[in-house]
């Protein structure tokens, strides 16, 4: 059998490992951070009936700027942002990689602030950036002075910015956002993929979009939108940095039916987003209860909860798995992550974890 060994695959991209969330058919799967309400009926039949039209034209290209799509998603994100200010692609993941390939790349860096977001390191390497990781603060903060000392120390060409960081939950200020954007020579990445989830009156990075070019905000309908199947993210920023992306992205990158999906779903986005509070709810009850149990769950403002005080994670992820309850390794140490699901799911969640916490009262 022929193995990777034997190709003449790019020296850095061997012995790397592909992104690997495991899929499995399991009732509650818990592990991928989706939205686990099924989207609204109603909505389903919009979608459908718009996709419908659009395969009446499927022999002709896609509008190549989606201009419908950027003016919907520039009306759904609001602060005054026009449809020249917007970017969309097959996910955050793909427009990530759009901001690596136009800004990035070889002889350039990328930093991000570990544990953070997986994918990160994957983007830079299939680009050719050098991804360098800093630390965070204790229980996994990140305070202006750390941020902007690492940003000093290594001076990157790209800082990515998770917020609410992706796997701890951590919410990050706008003051170390401001300060980090204020203090790096290249370009700034929020990655605001779990905004939706903050408590309410969070600021949002796109507040700080005004005078600063190099800041680029990121959002994705695969969250709370509860449309991860449908592959589309988006990023807001200064319409000469968004214009910057048209020379790497391939033409006609969204298909007509993803646009006309993604416009089926922002012309309900109230309906979609109904279950968000209700989410934030079950997130809380996870946290307290895991608390309550024994375990070390951190602050979270997305919809899932990163815990530690976990003796055997894998033992826990296989028992949990054995009732057909799929959650995260992470691959820290002694910590699990959960996505909160409906309340059943997230009672199912509870149930199984009791059985292995560690002060069980
Ligand atoms: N950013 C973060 C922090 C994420 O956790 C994810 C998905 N897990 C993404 C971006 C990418 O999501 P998508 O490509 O579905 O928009």
């Amino acid at each position: 059998m022929t193995s990777l060994e034997d190709l003449p695959i790019r020296d850095d991209l061997r012995g790397r490992a592909p992104y690997g969330a495991p899929q499995k058919a399991v009732p509650v799967a818990l592990n991928v951070n989706e939205n686990t309400h099924p989207i609204p009926e109603n909505v389903a039949h919009d979608v459908v009936a718009r996709v419908a039209a659009a395969i009446m034209t499927l022999n002709r290209y896609p509008d190549r700027e989606f201009s419908a799509l950027r003016q919907a998603l520039a009306d759904y994100l609001g602060h005054g942002l026009d449809p020249a200010q917007i970017w969309a692609a097959n996910g955050s993941n793909e427009v990530l990689q759009h901001i690596m390939q136009a800004y990035g790349g070889p002889g350039r860096s990328a930093l991000g602030f570990a544990p953070t977001y997986s994918m990160y390191g994957l983007l830079a390497s299939g680009t050719g950036t050098e991804w360098i990781t800093a630390g965070r603060d204790d229980e996994f903060e990140l305070s202006p002075a750390t941020a902007v000392a690492a940003v000093r120390e290594h001076d990157p060409d790209i800082v990515l910015l998770c917020a609410p960081n992706n796997p701890t939950g951590t919410p990050l200020s706008i003051e170390t956002i401001e300060a980090v954007a204020d203090a790096a020579r290249g370009i700034v990445v929020v990655d605001e993929a779990y905004f939706e989830f903050a408590e309410p009156g969070t600021p949002s990075a796109l507040t700080l979009l005004a005078g600063r070019p190099r800041l680029l905000v990121s959002r994705t309908m695969s969250k709370a939108f509860a449309f991860a199947g449908a592959r589309v993210g988006y990023l807001a920023g200064d319409p000469a940095a968004i214009d910057a992306l048209r020379l790497v992205r391939l033409p006609y990158h969204l298909s007509a039916l993803t646009q006309a999906a993604a416009l089926g779903a922002l012309a309900h986005s109230d309906e979609m987003l109904a279950m968000v509070d209700e989410i934030r709810g079950q997130r809380e009850r996870i946290s307290g209860e895991l608390a309550r149990l024994g375990f070390l769950p951190y602050r979270s403002g997305s919809n899932f909860v990163l815990f530690g005080g976990v003796d055997d994670p894998r033992a826990v992820f296989e028992q949990l798995l054995a009732r057909g309850i799929l959650i995260r390794e992470i691959g820290i140490p002694g910590h699990l992550r959960v996505t909160a699901g409906t309340e059943a799911e997230t009672t199912a969640f509870l149930e199984a974890i009791a059985v292995s916490a560690p002060n069980r009262i």
